[in-house]
């Protein structure tokens, strides 16, 4: 049993705090946003991730999970730090450093004793050597400490379960004590664990996240050769997926990769490379492709549309997944104020996301909760998010509901035989045009 801190209690803080209480450990997360923590003490969970409620309400329950936004208070008490605040990206889309920096600060100032602080935020590389040397700068007596990277893998939606049964750990440290104790942390998740120094476990979380999005641009790019010549790009994943060297996860053609994740670490990935003189080329292409997915259904609709001036559209899904109310750089934020603008009425469907969009875009777009009423009177049917509800539609009453059965698909859900059967115009991603 260890007496853990998380400081930031977001999807990655709160998701791996309560987990290591599960496991056993006594943990504090903690965060400077008093209402998010307020929230949590009051029994509310700020974000959605399946089995979370639960686990953390069990560990409340058990005093082995507690909230507070006395960070100071939580440093002292901990022998393992956890830093999990975000790093976003910034204007020149590099990672912004300033709340993990804030934190080494505060980390300094408070501590009394021996204690492994740990970098689970994902950050450039050096970043953990600058933690150290900004805790040395704050240090009020000689205390030792180590610094140990320990990137975080978890897939929003999948979270909880993906942290109790996590196909690896990957621990960055130069430290054999800090190593012994935060590999015996994750002996209850996983078997496999691989050590690294600091700069390697900085740099693997990069690699990890530019090599899926590099996956999903290229089937895109696959996908936009088939529309050209006739092929289907749903066969050519499955048929390149079936070669065990490949694989068949992240091949999925459609609108391009969106979330907290992808787009900013790719662009960190850039900035890294700039900084040590690489110029990487292939992670730059990575990206153009992914922003020129969420063009190309837009003109899809457009030229369906002869217009988008006057038109009603049902916009399926908000969040940039299923599974999640996370909006962070999801699809719809660019696409909803863009058919806005240009004139059209949307009417958007999402069952978690609705409340979080509403901050984001107000009310350029109707929020539905209820899947048909959004559909009703609708000129066109845009899909962003492959929901169930979405993937279980009565196909019979969308098209009784829509003034035109015309459905522009950006995750490819439905077969186009069915399609063609119920009499839809269905335009999907690298697959030929139903009309
Ligand atoms: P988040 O925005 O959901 O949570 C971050 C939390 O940190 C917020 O609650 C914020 O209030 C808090 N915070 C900021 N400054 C603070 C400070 N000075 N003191 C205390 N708390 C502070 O972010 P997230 O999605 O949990 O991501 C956190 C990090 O983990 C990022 O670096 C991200 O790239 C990485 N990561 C995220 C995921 C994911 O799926 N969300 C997966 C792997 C890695």
């Amino acid at each position: 049993m260890k007496k853990i801190t998380v400081i930031g209690t977001g999807y990655v803080g709160l998701v791996s705090g309560t987990c290591f209480a599960e496991s056993g450990n006594q943990v504090i997360c903690c965060d400077n946003d008093e209402r998010k923590i307020n929230n949590l003490l009051q029994g509310g969970v700020p974000i959605y991730e399946p089995g979370l409620k639960e686990l953390i309400e069990k560990n409340v329950k058990k005093g082995t999970l507690c909230f507070t936004s006395n960070i100071k208070q939580a440093i002292r008490e901990a022998e393992v730090i956890y830093i999990a605040v975000g790093t976003p990206m910034s204007p020149s889309g590099e990672a912004d450093l300033s709340f993990v920096e804030q934190v080494a600060k505060t980390i300094g100032e408070n501590v009394n004793s021996y204690k492994v602080i740990v970098t689970k935020s994902t950050v450039p590389v050096g970043t953990g050597r600058l933690i150290e040397s900004i805790i040395k700068q704050h240090l009020r007596e000689d205390y030792p400490f180590d610094i140990v990277s320990n990137p975080e893998f978890l897939r929003e939606g999948a979270a909880i379960k993906e942290t109790l049964n996590m196909e690896r750990a990957v621990i960055g440290t130069e430290s054999d004590m800090a190593y012994q104790i935060i590999s015996e942390l994750h002996q209850p998740f996983t078997s496999t664990i691989l050590r690294v120094s600091l700069e390697t476990a900085e740099i693997i979380k990069y690699a990890a996240n530019a090599f899926l999005a590099t996956k999903i641009s290229f089937i895109n790019d696959i996908a936009n050769i088939c529309e050209r010549v006739g092929a289907d790009v749903t066969k050519v994943s499955e048929g390149i997926g079936l070669d065990s060297r490949i694989g068949n996860k992240f091949l999925q053609a459609g609108i391009g990769f969106g979330g907290s994740c992808f787009p900013k670490d790719t662009a960190a990935l850039v900035h890294i490379s700039q900084k040590c003189g690489y110029d990487f080329k292939l992670i730059k292409a990575v990206m153009e492709t992914n922003e020129g997915q969420r063009v190309k259904i837009v003109e899809k609709l457009k030229d369906a549309l002869g217009t988008l001036n006057g038109k009603t559209i049902s916009v399926l899904g908000l969040a940039f997944k299923p599974d999640t109310n996370d909006i962070r750089s999801s699809p719809a934020l660019d696409i909803i104020p863009y058919l806005s603008v240009n004139g059209a009425t949307v009417r958007a469907f999402d069952p978690i996301a609705v409340e979080e969009t509403k901050k984001q875009l107000g009310y350029q777009c109707l929020y539905f909760k209820d899947i048909y009423e959004t559909l009703e009177n609708a000129d066109a049917c845009l899909i962003l998010t492959d929901w169930l509800q979405v993937k279980h539609l009565d196909l019979n009453k969308v098209k009784e509901l829509m003034r035109q059965p015309l459905i522009v698909d950006g995750r490819n859900i439905f077969d186009l035989e069915t399609m063609q059967e119920f009499g839809f115009t269905y335009l999907s991603i690298g697959r030929q045009p139903i009309n």
